[in-house]
């Protein structure tokens, strides 16, 4: 194994083509953010961007905003750049409500369209909880002889393809392990089992390539705060493939999905296109700071200079923590294969919650999922190399020291 240094991550950074990226986002000096899977950090142009929204559009401008500073198309023209960044041409993704709402609508408009006899929503037990409890949800709604959800690992989607599947929903890369599907492989043996297929793409947009065109996948959502910075809360997008866009409704029959809302018919009738597939008014502000971060920083990003990176990154970092950690009981959780890994790695560890705790004390931020991960996510957008050594040097000395084991760190919060 090579005996790395701190200057050879310096060096790393020197020679990064996506080093000048870090410069689009405002971290504070210190700080290592290795939770940009989870809440991405603020784009440098949002700011000022909310400033004009508030004072100039809003304060100003008022209701004319809606035409004068096109309000009105944010959700087409958000979900078509989300669009480019996962591989989908104009005019399929929609950004608005969040990742739950947005399987909600799918998931009812792919029951709808599945042949007689049906019903099954095939997904895996480890899949987002929200995602598993969207499907109980509309279960309770129609009625179990119309929807069944059924829970196989992800790792035997593709030996469960009964007949009775209507729709397999997987996300596309684990919300725990980071363990990444093969997304044309999956989606090819779906759709040849005469099932449609529902990617959910939190984990992946901004932090992987995506061809949702090229896979023929039928349905995505994702989420909007995650990798591709769009602030707290932000809205998420769905997608819907051109060849199914008009051939179902969602049941969340609002007026802005109406085909002419300011007509104000009391019968609704589904807009022409992806628009169909939204509610109600949406959250211009938090809208505006999601296009804001588009633009300002994924812009011309090629994905495939993210995802090399960010591969680089999360094995340096496997390969410190299990040098530098070793004895102190971390399990890797995480795929070592790159294939198979996303963009962000986990450490088992039974006292996990308290290290983690007792490392973001020492402003390494990553986060904990219950009962036992560690996780660390990489944003090749202002991860820097360095980051890297100095976070496992931090949790090094947390070990070595047992730092970890004061009352304050085993405390838990509502939100971990
Ligand atoms: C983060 C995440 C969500 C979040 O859903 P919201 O409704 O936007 O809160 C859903 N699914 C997955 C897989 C996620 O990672």
């Amino acid at each position: 194994m090579t005996a790395y240094t701190r200057a050879d991550f310096l060096k790393m950074d020197q020679a990064d083509p996506l080093a000048p990226c870090r410069e689009r986002f405002l971290l504070r000096n210190g700080l290592i953010y290795l939770d940009g899977n989870s809440l991405g950090a603020l784009p440098a142009a949002a700011p000022e961007r909310m400033q004009h929204a508030v004072t100039r559009e809003w304060g100003m401008d008022l209701i004319s905003s809606w035409n004068v500073n096109r309000w009105i198309d944010l959700p087409q023209r958000v979900g078509d750049r989300i669009g480019a960044l996962v591989g989908a041409a104009p005019g399929q993704a929609v950004a608005g409500d969040s990742t739950s709402v947005n399987l909600f609508k799918l998931l009812a408009a792919a029951l709808k369209m599945a042949p007689e006899g049906r019903r099954v929503i095939l997904s895996d037990p480890g899949n987002f909880p929200t995602d598993l409890y969207m499907v109980q949800g509309l279960r309770e709604l129609v009625g179990e002889n119309r929807c069944e959800l059924r829970l196989v690992d992800e790792t035997e989607i593709t030996g469960a393809l009964t007949d009775d599947v209507a729709l397999v929903m997987l996300t596309h890369v684990n919300f725990r392990s980071g363990r990444m599907h093969d997304m044309q492989a999956v989606t090819r043996a779906v759709q040849a089992s005469g099932a449609l297929m529902l990617w959910d793409l939190s984990h992946s947009a901004g932090a992987v390539p995506v061809d949702l065109d090229g896979c023929n996948a039928d349905f995505a959502v994702g989420c909007g705060y995650k990798y591709l910075n769009g602030g707290p809360g932000a809205p998420a997008f769905l997608y819907v493939a051109a060849r199914h866009r008009e051939r179902v409704s969602q049941p969340l029959a609002g007026w802005m999905g109406h085909e002419s809302p300011f007509v104000f018919d009391i019968n609704y009738a589904p807009a022409a296109g992806v628009s169909r597939y939204l509610c109600g008014t949406p959250p211009v502000l938090g809208m505006l700071m999601l296009e804001t971060a588009l633009e300002s920083c994924w812009d011309g990003v090629d994905m495939a200079q993210v995802r090399e990176k960010s591969l680089r990154l999360g094995d340096l970092f496997i390969e410190l923590v299990e040098k530098r950690c070793a004895g102190h009981g971390f399990t890797l959780a995480s795929p070592r294969k790159q294939a198979l890994r996303g963009s962000q790695v986990s450490f088992a560890h039974p006292d996990g919650y308290a290290i983690m705790q007792a490392l973001i004390k020492a402003d390494v931020v990553g986060d904990f999922r219950a009962p036992d991960l560690l996780r660390f996510g990489f944003t090749p957008l202002y991860t820097r190399y360095v980051d890297i050594w100095d976070a496992v040097d931090r949790l090094t000395a947390i070990m070595q020291q047992r730092s970890w084991d004061k009352p304050e760190f085993h405390q838990r919060a509502a939100v971990t």
